[in-house]
């Protein structure tokens, strides 16, 4: 288990017999040769594949199962397949908001890439969970269409940026949402409309759904604007000067403190904290909300900037911060 109070995903995509049967596979299987599981068509890739290569951040060590989907068919084989076989696992998308463990993860990593996207009628896409984010954004806004404008620089899949409710420049996706398809863990395709679905500050109802397996589909209702393109352009822009773009980050580490009335990063940068690093972690000078893997970060390394930051600026404002960033130890299950 590891030793710091950063909140374990509650991510439910987990799947395990009761705790009292419970058989993990051995983390020792990462040391085996690599071998592949062919099942109804889909090819699990077994003990080779490192989460460093899947996540922004570029850390974390291997896992058991890995497979990458790219649509619906697969998925819910995929899902069926764990079910069966009691293997525990995670849906990921770019991976953009994920802080694994250097032991990787003792299950199964499915990388989410369905992309499809339809445009249904004026202003009305329908688009797989695992179309880029960023390119749904510049789209919308280069046909004239706003609320989407925030994307354009998140490099995160529809999928995770719903569940995630990913937000920028006082938009959000779920304000934008007419309809989300998911797949239950007895596999099951259900439609949530717009009135089922609560979103709050990096909230969603699928955080708390206990039989959510994944989002699918992500319906989007839209509204003209003539300076959607625009817009984009200058969130887009004002990236670029105040975040360190091109380094390997997860974006905001911590959320914004509710009624406090200053951001994380300035909290962060007061305490004097910019620069500073533990290993191969440090806190950007660019935007001191962000933690940069400058090469060699492990996950202790981050875990232990995210905890020290964390107690510097309870210390000196009584303020305590709390994740953005989710991390996966090697062994969580939706009881965590
Ligand atoms: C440079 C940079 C800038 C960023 N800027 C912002 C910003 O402005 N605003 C903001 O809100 N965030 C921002 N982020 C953080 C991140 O991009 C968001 O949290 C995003 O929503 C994560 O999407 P993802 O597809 O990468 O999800 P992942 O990181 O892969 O997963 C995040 C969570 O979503 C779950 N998930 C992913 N896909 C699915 C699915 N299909 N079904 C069910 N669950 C799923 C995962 O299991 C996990 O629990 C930034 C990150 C970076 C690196």
């Amino acid at each position: 288990m590891p030793s710091m109070s950063i909140p374990f995903s509650n991510n439910p995509n987990v799947l395990l017999p009761p705790r009292t049967t419970t058989t993990t596979t051995s983390l020792s299987v990462f040391n085996e040769k690599q071998q592949t599981d062919n099942w109804n068509g889909l090819k699990f890739i077994r003990g080779k594949k490192l989460l460093k290569d899947l996540t922004t951040w570029g850390i974390g060590g291997p896992c058991n199962y890995f497979l990458q989907v790219s649509d619906q068919t697969q998925l819910i084989s995929a899902i069926r397949y764990c079910h069966e076989h009691s293997i525990r696992y995670i849906i990921i998308g770019k991976g953009s908001n994920c802080l694994f463990d250097d032991l990787g993860f003792d299950g199964c990593v499915i990388l989410n890439r369905i992309e499809f996207f339809e445009r249904k009628e004026a202003g009305m896409y329908r688009v797989g969970s695992g179309f880029r984010f960023n390119r749904l954004g510049i789209h919308c806004s280069n046909q004239g269409f706003t609320g989407l404008e925030f994307a354009g620089a998140i490099p995160a899949t529809v999928g995770g940026a719903t569940y995630m409710n990913a937000g920028a420049n006082a938009q959000e996706i779920g304000d934008v949402i007419d309809s989300v398809d998911v797949v239950t863990v007895q596999g099951k395709l259900q439609r949530l409309q717009k009135n089922d679905l609560n979103f709050g500050y990096r909230s969603s109802t699928f955080q708390d759904m206990k039989d959510l397996a994944a989002i699918v589909v992500v319906t989007f209702q839209l509204q003209e604007s003539g300076s959607a393109r625009t817009k984009q352009k200058e969130c887009s822009e004002r990236r670029r000067t105040t975040q360190p773009l091109g380094e390997r980050t997860a974006g905001s580490v911590f959320r914004n403190p509710l009624n406090v009335g200053v951001a994380a990063a300035e909290l962060i940068e007061k305490a004097g904290l910019k620069g500073f690093r533990i290993g191969g972690a440090v806190v950007s000078n660019v935007h001191a909300n962000f933690f940069v893997n400058v090469g060699n970060s492990t996950s202790r390394d981050m875990l232990d900037l995210i905890a020290l930051v964390k107690n510097k600026v309870d210390q000196k404002f009584g303020v305590q911060l709390k994740e953005e960033v989710l991390y996966f130890h090697p062994h969580c299950t939706d009881l965590d």
